[in-house]
């Protein structure tokens, strides 16, 4: 419509040059008339070198990843594991593999019990997991245990009412302007935690087309959803050609404002994310990530290169982390996960409260503990870095938000209150009067 007239000045003149430029220094401090002596430099001047992209999407194979390789895929090659497809052609998922390679104990071998949440672990996720270590935390997340067998009575197979808040299979309208949409089943490694674990590797999700139009028609029909999140499984264990076409019809829709993909690819497959998936991906911008991180053991060399092809693309991404007992749930190694996320610019978005799904009792924690880890960071590190601590509420009420008490109670007109360091403070905040 608008014609921008082109202006007669620039507005932004961009040709300056960092400070520690080469041009910039011979600006700044010119070379001196011949004869006499150079400038000093009262500071020494740093002149980073040209990042190396290509080693930064292919970090090497550590001496430690290249001996797994070797012992467990023999005659497989370092192209062969940076390709995430072969990553998952060769995903462990029968328990005589997975002895092999993570000798079981006496309560992890549960092979006729194939009715639950089925196994699967990418070659390289089990790569990241000492073998030694019964109860690495990594190994937790992944490798079932007799635990998962146990049902208590508060537990069931759809905590969160999913079922009954789906107005087509697959998509879960509870909020009045987003939707959730379950693109696939299918996950290259399972958590043992799974929320959809009544869904996930059971085929009742597929990545079928005809569904994916009914879904789709769904949210064109209803002019409240402006944010589609796409979930699963994992929407990122499909091709870029068929994201590509989910992408593209639900950015026709004039009233979807934003698209946000929920996936744990970088943590588990960060082969995955190649220069073509992100390329692809940036086309249909404003598109937000959500990345499902457990454990700082997850942020290796190869998620950070994954993280960063993302970053580098524009497109936001937020943290979402499970509580779980035993593998998380403590004050430094929240933390440090948190913290390892921000160096990947990663922002903490949500920490949740395990849910009651039939089999996680081995992984809950007590509500006190989550409020006792959010207690812990507030403060002490950046807000940046805390999490908003969320129970998904049973019977499908939503996310709600929990804070540790900090007071607030009113003493005449003063609201008192107790800081991260548990000094109490006074707010002038007069009480209403009262008639
Ligand atoms: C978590 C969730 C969303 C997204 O919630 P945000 O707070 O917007 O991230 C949407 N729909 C359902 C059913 C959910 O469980
Ligand atoms: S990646 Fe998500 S959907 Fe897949 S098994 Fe883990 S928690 Fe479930």
């Amino acid at each position: 419509m608008h014609k921008a007239e082109a202006p007669a000045e620039p507005l932004i003149i961009d040709d300056d040059e960092p400070p520690s430029s080469r041009l910039a220094i011979d600006t700044l401090y010119p070379a001196p008339p011949a004869g006499q002596p150079a400038i000093q430099l009262t500071r020494p001047v740093f002149i980073l070198p040209a990042r190396k992209t290509s080693s930064l999407r292919y970090p090497k194979l550590s001496p430690e990843t290249k001996a797994f390789q070797k012992q467990f895929f023999p005659g497989s090659t370092a192209r062969d594991w940076h390709d995430w497809q072969w990553q998952v052609r060769h995903r462990i998922h029968t328990y005589d593999r997975l002895h092999q390679i993570l000798p079981l104990g006496p309560d992890e071998c549960l092979a006729d019990h194939a009715v639950q949440l089925p196994l699967s672990i990418t070659p390289y996720y089990a790569g990241l997991i000492p073998k030694d270590v019964p109860d690495h935390p990594l190994r937790r997340c992944v490798v079932p245990t007799a635990g998962e067998w146990v049902k208590m009575p508060c537990e069931s197979d759809d905590p969160l009412g999913e079922d009954h808040q789906s107005p087509v299979p697959g998509l879960v309208h509870r909020y009045p302007d987003r939707v959730l949409f379950l693109l696939t089943d299918f996950c290259s490694t399972y958590c043992r935690y799974c929320t959809r674990s009544r869904v996930v590797g059971h085929g009742g999700i597929r990545a079928s087309r005809a569904r994916w139009e009914k879904a789709i028609a769904y949210i064109a029909a209803n002019a409240n959803v402006r944010d589609v999140l796409l979930s699963g499984g994992d929407p990122l264990t499909l091709s870029d050609d068929r994201l590509e076409w989910v992408l593209s019809k639900l950015r026709q829709i004039p009233h979807v404002e934003i698209i946000r993909i929920g996936t744990k690819v970088p943590a588990v497959l960060p082969q995955r994310i190649t220069p073509k998936l992100v390329k692809m991906l940036k086309k249909y911008h404003p598109l937000w990530l959500s990345l499902h991180f457990t454990h700082p053991d997850e942020c290796t060399p190869d998620t950070r290169a994954a993280c960063a092809l993302l970053a580098d693309a524009g497109i936001p991404l937020g943290s979402q982390t499970v509580l779980l007992k035993g593998i998380n749930d403590s004050v430094p190694v929240m933390t440090q996960l948190m913290h390892g996320l921000m160096k990947m610019r990663v922002r903490p978005y949500y920490l949740y409260q395990c849910d009651p799904i039939t089999g996680s009792g081995h992984f809950r924690t007590a509500i006190a503990q989550g409020l006792e880890i959010i207690r812990g960071m507030r403060g002490f590190t950046t807000g940046y870095a805390v999490p908003t601590y969320v129970v998904d509420a049973p019977g499908g009420g939503g996310k709600i938000p929990l804070m540790p008490d900090y007071g607030g109670s009113h003493t005449n007109d003063n609201l008192v209150l107790t800081n991260y360091e548990n000094r109490s403070f006074t707010y002038p905040d007069p009480m209403p009067v009262q008639g």
